[in-house]
């Protein structure tokens, strides 16, 4: 098992993700991803929430309704507003963490891409596994 830490941008909230293996990243070009990140995408790792630990500090909650109808809740810094990771409701009992904030994230490996018909034009595919939306198996 490996224990990776977190941490937002000014430091108050820090957490730490468990996986069976180096986390890896899946990018997301999807339109709320582009509007929360102000990036071209964001960098994932779908993890199950009892593997997710907040450490330090306090999240707050901003909530939103998917493309499925179901709700996402975002879970964020009250002071720095960075966004360590959200809960897809339609996901079950997962969470979708924000591996880019997670140390080491530069050498973790890039597994797929999802929701690449929003992907800008100027930026090439990184991931040999590349889904128009989602992958078959989730929703
Ligand atoms: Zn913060
Ligand atoms: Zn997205």
């Amino acid at each position: 098992m490996v224990v990776t830490n977190g941490s937002c941008h000014c430091g108050q909230t820090k957490w730490t993700i468990t996986t069976e293996d180096t986390p890896t990243h899946v990018l997301c070009h999807c339109d709320a991803c582009k509007k929360l990140s102000g990036g071209p995408y964001t960098l994932n790792i779908v993890v199950p929430i009892s593997d997710v630990k907040l450490t330090e500090g306090e999240l707050k909650e901003y909530i939103y309704k998917g493309d499925s109808g179901n709700e996402v809740v975002c879970y964020y810094c009250s002071n720095c507003t960075t966004h360590p990771w959200h809960h897809q409701k339609v996901n079950g009992e997962k969470y979708v963490v924000r591996s880019g904030l997670l140390e080491g994230s530069e050498k973790f490996k890039v597994v797929a891409e999802v929701y690449a018909k929003y992907r800008y034009p100027f930026q090439q595919q990184i991931a040999a596994a590349s889904f128009e939306i989602m992958p078959p198996s989730s929703e």
